[in-house]
């Protein structure tokens, strides 16, 4: 399904999602500030299908996987990939894939990021 010309897959994700039990709609991106840079026109997932990156509802675990997998090799060869990651830890995003990471990817990135913090203010 194509995409309207500057409407992130992301946000097109969610607009699908609508109507779904709330439990697996990712609340909607904020749109880009201006200090985030305008990595969003060159995403990739621009151009593809936006059920790729969130998951529909009762997804079974092999479908997630290659769901997942589907689109972290999109990720891969995204341009903006590592602004796309930083802003989903920062804002967090709970759902989803973005910037290569599934939602429990970034989880343990998050947690590590606070263990780091921890020992460097302990040895400070
Ligand atoms: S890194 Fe992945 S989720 Fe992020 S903009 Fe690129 S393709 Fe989309």
């Amino acid at each position: 399904m194509p995409h309207p010309p500057r409407q992130s897959l992301q946000v097109a994700a969610v607009q699908s999602l609508q109507g779904r039990p709330a439990a697996v709609v990712p609340k909607p991106r904020v749109p880009a500030r201006e200090e985030d840079g305008p990595w969003h026109a060159d995403a990739v997932c621009r151009r593809d299908e936006a059920g790729l990156f969130f998951a529909p509802s009762k997804e079974p675990t092999a479908a997630r996987l290659s769901r997942e997998d589907a689109a972290k090799r999109l990720c891969a060869r995204c341009p903006v990939m590592v602004a796309c990651r930083e802003h989903a830890l920062i804002q967090p995003e709970p759902y989803g894939v973005w910037g290569g990471l599934t939602a429990a990817e970034r989880r343990v990135v998050l947690a590590r990021r606070r263990r780091r913090a921890g020992e460097l203010r302990e040895a400070s």
